[in-house]
């Protein structure tokens, strides 16, 4: 909470939003009670109990898919293109009028920073529904032909619960498919925000169904027969079952899953600019980031005196309240990945890596990890393989173009990667043989909806995104 500068709190207020102390399940255009039992979701920051959220059981989602394939065959593949734009365009605008609203809610459930929900999640989701409804009469020069695939089971984590939902929602509607969308079981507050704007926006009942619960929601979702076509962001495990689930089905799968992003400096970069891309890949929404920058590597000549600048740097990070429009660094989103993010921290210090960490008291409420890096750390070292999904950066240097590659694409992901030099003839050659799906080239983390986003090896298949992502959810040009 405090460092080297004190500010006085600045809280966005609260009172924008409606918490209701409990949620339905919302099919066919209106909320109802679940089947099953109920759980509670939590502000990260503070623990307090936001609300009673129903938990979607088999014959809910069985409702819920039945309500999509009605809306489909009956309204939405129906519609002109110009038509479902509208709703779009609507949704799209919805979102901007209540924009406030949407971002403090998300951090209040999420515990990212009011500066990072209101400043890039909310403004890109609005982004998306404004970019795939100029798609959707157009489709036909998509080069992906024009017929939807049906009805589409999504299902998406919780690290940006509202922009993970519109990557999906926006496209699959684009091309004339219907929805059934699970949120995160710790984030299902903003989604179901997003239940009523589809009712302020009059969208046909049925068109968009939103399922909250865990797990076995999940797998309900994409082992649902009347399911044409899963998409999926998580982990790389939860996406491989998902993989063998579908596998000898007729449905369509894209899986965005995990990463182990390499964020290259060279000798000859703008130091300053790299130390804030440093710092913006890996603790932008507390490392919660799939293509977070989490292995820095550092050119030899320069590894001191970057370490130097970042740590100064890192030092003048303000973590604490994810109100607080100061605030750099919320809470972790919950107690259970904290956890994960203790034990591997631990499996560092045992394979001798050195960790350093910045020096604050943390709240004794919540859930809250200090932003960390490890030095001395080698390839094989379980901290630069695995997936940490928090605050932590491990730090690994090259002499070399060529080594820097070796060891960048030393992984079994490759979702992201980023370049820092001075010298456009290397960012080419190096985005060339990088395997990465998105290399950012002095910048990192900047996402656009024009712009296709996706992986390599175990980081998944498909893109979102971009004319790339109409591909998911359309039958292709032969049919
Ligand atoms: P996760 O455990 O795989 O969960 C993702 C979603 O799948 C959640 O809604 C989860 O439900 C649900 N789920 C769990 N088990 C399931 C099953 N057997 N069948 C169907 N659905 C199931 O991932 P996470 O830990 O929440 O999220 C972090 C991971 O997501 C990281 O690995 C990160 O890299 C990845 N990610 C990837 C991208 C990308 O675009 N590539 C973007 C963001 C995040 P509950 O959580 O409610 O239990
Ligand atoms: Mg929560």
């Amino acid at each position: 909470m405090s460092n080297i500068f004190e500010y006085a709190p600045a809280p966005e207020s609260r009172a924008v939003v409606d918490i209701k102390p409990s949620y339905g399940l919302f099919i066919n255009g209106e909320f109802v009670d679940g089947h099953g039992k109920a759980f509670k979701t939590v502000n990260p920051a503070t623990e307090e109990v936001l609300a009673e959220v129903a938990e979607a059981d088999d014959a809910d989602v069985d409702e819920a898919v039945k309500a999509a394939r009605r809306a489909y065959t009956r309204v939405w593949s129906r519609m002109s293109g110009a038509e479902r734009a509208k709703y779009l365009y609507r949704i799209a605008r919805i979102i901007q009028e209540r924009g406030r609203e949407l971002a403090v809610l998300e951090s209040i459930d999420n515990g990212k920073p009011i500066k990072e929900s209101r400043d890039v999640d909310i403004p890109v989701v609005a982004a998306h529904f404004f970019y795939y409804a100029g798609w959707a009469d157009k489709l036909e020069h998509s080069g992906y032909g024009s017929t939807p695939l049906g009805v589409a089971g999504q299902v998406i984590p919780w690290n940006f619960p509202l922009l993970m939902l519109a990557w999906k929602i926006a496209p699959a509607l684009a091309c004339g498919n219907t929805v059934v969308l699970k949120p995160a079981e710790t984030t299902p507050l903003t989604a179901l925000l997003f239940a009523e704007i589809c009712q302020q926006a009059d969208l046909p009942p049925g068109v968009v169904n939103i399922v909250t619960g865990a797990g076995d929601t999940g797998r309900a979702i994409v082992s649902h027969p009347d399911v044409d076509k899963v998409a999926f962001t998580g982990s790389t495990e939860v996406g491989k079952a998902i993989a063998r689930a579908v596998a000898g089905t007729d449905k369509k799968v894209t899986l965005e899953l995990g990463g182990k992003a390499a964020n290259i400096v060279f000798d000859d970069a703008p130091l300053d600019q790299a130390i804030e891309g440093i710092v913006n890949g890996i603790f932008f929404n507390q490392g919660h980031v799939c293509c977070a920058g989490s292995r820095l590597l550092v050119q030899e000549s320069v590894a001191d005196e970057v370490l130097e600048r970042l740590k100064r740097r890192m030092s003048t990070l303000r973590m604490g309240d994810p109100l607080d429009k100061n605030t750099d660094v919320g809470a972790i989103n919950s107690g259970e990945q904290l956890k994960r993010i203790r034990e591997l921290s631990e499996v560092g210090d045992a394979e001798g890596a050195e960790r350093w960490e910045v020096a604050c008291d943390l709240p004794t409420k919540g859930f809250w990890f200090p932003p960390t890096l490890f030095t001395g750390v080698s390839q094989a070292h379980r901290i630069a393989r695995e997936e940490i999904f928090g605050p932590v950066l491990s730090v690994l240097t090259f002499r070399t173009p060529s080594e820097a590659i070796e060891k960048a694409n030393n992984t079994p992901f490759g979702l992201s990667a980023g370049v820092w030099t001075d010298k456009g003839s290397r960012i080419l050659s190096m985005a060339n043989r990088l395997r990465a799906g998105v290399v950012w080239a002095n910048t990192f983390n900047k996402f656009d909806p024009t712009s296709p986003f996706g992986g390599y090896k175990e980081s998944g298949y498909g893109r979102e995104g971009g004319r790339h992502g109409l591909e998911a959810y359309l039958k292709g040009e032969d049919s």
